[in-house]
């Protein structure tokens, strides 16, 4: 069997790391040109940590985890005004970027990656999946597996357009790394007013602000860096604390990572010889704290099944077998946890 991966972010190289275990070849196409970095820290919680384990890569993280030992709130002058420590975990923390180069590390001697590319149409028939991309030339397939993320093209292209699907969450997000000055190392220090909130997480010597606001209407999805920041910097503008420095940061940085929080809720993760999984499936938005978890650990549970070289049966198993545990994390999240991020009367600002 010869499988398709759309996104080399953290379900797909997880699903070809436990595919290439059980002797299944994939290819994984990613449309950045290289791997895609950005973000600040992930965790992997629960059962992720002993998946962590059974890939070979546990040593790997623990040697770059970081350790977010609480978050401060300041004031606009920057005094604290509340501390909250919560109880030591026994998940794993660490950066998004640090998770995609170790699992690329761990599967690229075994799996074709090609970057720089992107599905542009499929066609499956009773043997196999006919693929067209971007750039590349024409192949085939026995099965294409959609791992590309809260935008996915191939949930697009079987399943319909992401309005069907998406369950907008009514805030929007964004992340840079900044000067490590700017932070308090180990720590999250946040400053909110109605509607809007910025901080800084500091970890390992690095920094990431974070901006976390209620936009008036409903930005849609915004793919242009430009449009991006214009949205954060007018968003934030006349905000205190070291506000004005961050939105510079941003300003001058090439890599963001922006996005409206959004839920994906599909009535089914499968058409035929297609699959979806980790935030292309079922995002559950960083208010969880699980997309990282749910992602990996749904590409266990997909691969396990596709042993047998049944992929019906395999998809079914998977969607019976993963699908609660996604639903009760989904549900964990509604307008009352957007008020945990911006605890302020938040009407205000619609
Ligand atoms: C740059 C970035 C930064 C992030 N930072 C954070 C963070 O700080 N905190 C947090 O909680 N979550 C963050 N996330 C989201 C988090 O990674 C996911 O919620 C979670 O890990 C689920 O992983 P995933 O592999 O399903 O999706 P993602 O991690 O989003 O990976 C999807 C991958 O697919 C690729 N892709 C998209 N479209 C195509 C296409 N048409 N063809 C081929 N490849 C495609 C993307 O470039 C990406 O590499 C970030 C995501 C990205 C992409």
């Amino acid at each position: 069997m010869h499988v398709l991966i759309s996104g080399a972010g953290i379900a797909g190289p997880t699903l070809a790391h436990r595919l290439s275990r059980l002797g299944i070849r994939s290819t994984v196409v990613e449309r950045s040109d290289g791997r895609r970095g950005g973000g600040g820290p992930i965790d992997l919680r629960g059962r992720t940590v002993e998946l962590a384990g059974r890939m070979g890569i546990l040593n790997e993280v623990e040697a770059v985890r970081t350790h977010t030992e609480g978050v401060s709130f300041v004031d606009a002058d920057g005094r604290t005004v509340l501390a909250v420590d919560p109880a030591v975990s026994g998940d794993l923390e660490l950066e998004r970027d640090d998770l995609v180069r170790i699992l690329h590390d761990a599967t690229r001697n075994d799996v074709e990656y090609v970057f720089d590319d992107s599905i542009r149409a499929l066609a499956q028939d009773d043997a196999g999946v006919d693929v067209e991309f971007e750039r590349g030339a024409p192949r085939r397939f026995d099965l294409v597996l959609g791992a590309d993320g809260l935008h996915s093209t191939v949930r697009r292209l079987v399943f319909g357009p992401e309005s069907s699907f998406a369950r907008y969450l009514g805030l929007y997000s964004a992340s840079v790394g900044v000067d490590p000055g700017l932070g308090r190392e180990n720590r999250g220090v946040l400053h909110q007013e109605p509607g809007r909130t910025a901080g800084v997480y500091s970890y390992r010597g690095k920094a990431a602000a974070f901006f976390a606001f209620r936009p008036r209407e409903f930005p849609g999805d915004l793919r242009e860096t430009a449009q991006q920041k214009k949205l954060v910097t007018e968003a934030y503008a006349g905000m205190g604390w070291q506000v004005p420095k961050l939105l510079a940061e941003l300003e001058a940085a090439e890599g963001i990572y922006a996005d409206a929080v959004s839920q994906i809720h599909l009535p089914s993760w499968s058409a035929g010889r297609v699959a979806l999984l980790g935030d292309a499936a079922y995002c559950a938005s960083f208010l969880t704290g699980m997309g990282t978890s749910l992602a990996m650990l749904g590409a266990d549970a997909l691969a396990e099944g596709l042993a047998t070289g049944d992929h019906r049966a395999a998809f079914a198993r998977y969607e019976e077998a993963f699908r609660p545990e996604v639903t009760r994390h989904q549900a964990g999240i509604d307008e009352s946890a957007a008020r945990v991020v911006l605890p302020h009367a938040v009407e205000h600002a619609i």
